[in-house]
């Protein structure tokens, strides 16, 4: 059967240059990059061109790129990094909306008796601006923002919030993991201290991250040990794949020059619309004119998202749910929610993020198969049937 791949934000296919240019850093080229022979020196080269690659994806210069191990480190290692170097300042000011990957730190330093502000959104999934400029204070370490939300691909103006947070002298981080290669970024334009990058979102592969961090930014790194990465993060570097996430960058930055993602956008729109027209009780969370272009998280309403997704995986089609089903729980995911998408439409919500990989043909098979898979569950449902029982069931949670 073939696989029908919609769930690049979840993760995304290693591009076949990107492929090619790695293999041969795995056992011809195995030098350490920290080596003083020559043997070690070339590799090292090849790591300097993936960091002007990366660098020019993002507009930064290549001293101000640092290597990792995924967006999670990356996060991780901005966040300690500011509160490590404003050991006096205890406020950290976020979204409600963050990837767990940053989420759950929140919390935990919450724990830790940091005060966290978690900035609401709207129904929308906008960022009430206000109330994050209102909860700046004297004692805030950090400002951390992701850029596009991963569920619904909402995107924060990351640009104007940014350059009003430096007004107040705060450093600024933000999680740009689901927007590499969707949007063109030119970080010189913005007030961004610190930014989040995955390889595995944009073709590269799983386990490779980058640390942007401006000139001149107080640091304190996460991973100490040796001085590689110029001692912003030690550890023999994984030299095969950032040479990879260097193709894939400037793979990324080619195709979003060319309009790939505008291509992707129409497949999108395509798919969106074609759903909402023949699927009754269906709408788009988010806000439609702000988002990545790859992303559309649809609410079916009535229906159990895993349910959908199960049913969809028997004809190949892979998409992810919007809900975080966890041992037997109904707890839809925390993004709706702080949307206040009512539970209904949140736990029937599919989010299907496509790539430049994928064709019209896929997209025409998806909308073939979604609407009869919509209307056998819903005949199963007890919500379908009986509103009261999904009232009842609203009120719960
Ligand atoms: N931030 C966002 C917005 C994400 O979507 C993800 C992954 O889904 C991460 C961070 C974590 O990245 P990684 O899987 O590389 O740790």
């Amino acid at each position: 059967m073939k696989v029908i791949y919609t769930d690049n934000n979840a993760t995304t296919m290693v591009a076949p240059e990107v492929l090619e240019e790695m293999l041969p850093y795995f056992s011809q080229y195995y030098g350490n990059p920290s080596s003083m022979h020559s043997f070690g020196g070339s590799v090292a080269k090849k790591i300097q061109e993936a960091r002007q690659r990366v660098a020019d994806l993002i507009g930064a210069s290549p001293g101000e790129i640092v290597f990792t191990s995924c967006g999670t480190e990356s996060d991780s290692t901005a966040i300690h990094a500011a509160i490590e170097s404003y050991p006096g300042k205890r406020h950290i000011v976020t979204s409600r909306v963050e990837h767990p990957a940053i989420k759950n730190l929140y919390e935990t330093l919450e724990k830790r008796g940091y005060r966290v502000t978690f900035v609401p959104v709207d129904g929308q999934g906008r960022l009430d601006l206000d109330y994050l400029y209102d909860s700046l204070d004297e004692d805030t370490a950090i400002v951390s923002l992701m850029w596009a939300n991963n569920e619904t691909g909402v995107i924060f103006p990351i640009e104007e919030i940014s350059r009003t947070v430096k007004e107040s002298g705060i450093v600024f981080h933000t999680d740009a993991v689901q927007v590499a290669g969707k949007i063109p970024i030119d970080i010189t334009h913005t007030g961004v201290d610190m930014l989040s990058l995955s390889g595995h979102k944009f073709h590269a592969p799983k386990g490779i991250g980058v640390l942007y961090i401006r000139k001149g930014t107080r640091f304190s790194p996460f991973m100490i040990g040796g001085h590689q990465e110029k001692s912003r993060r030690g550890g023999t570097e994984n030299t095969a794949a950032i040479i990879g996430l260097g193709k894939a960058a400037q793979l990324a930055k080619e195709h979003l020059d060319e309009g790939a993602y505008e291509r992707v956008g129409r497949l999108r729109d395509k798919l969106e619309n074609a759903l909402l027209k023949r699927v009754s009780h269906t709408m788009v969370n988010g806000d439609r004119q702000h988002r990545v272009s790859n992303t559309t998280s649809i609410a079916f309403e009535y229906v159990e998202g895993e349910a959908i997704l199960l049913m969809l995986n028997e004809f190949g089609i892979c998409a992810s749910s919007g809900s975080a089903c966890t041992s037997g729980s109904l707890e839809p995911s925390h993004v709706l929610r702080a949307m206040g998408v009512p539970f209904t439409a949140a736990h029937g919500s599919i989010r299907f993020s496509l790539s430049r990989y994928n064709t019209e043909d896929e997209v025409d098979f998806i909308i073939e198969k979604v609407p009869p898979v919509i209307e056998t569950l819903r005949e199963m449902s007890p919500f379908w049937k009986d509103a009261g029982a999904a009232a009842r069931l609203e009120a719960r949670v």
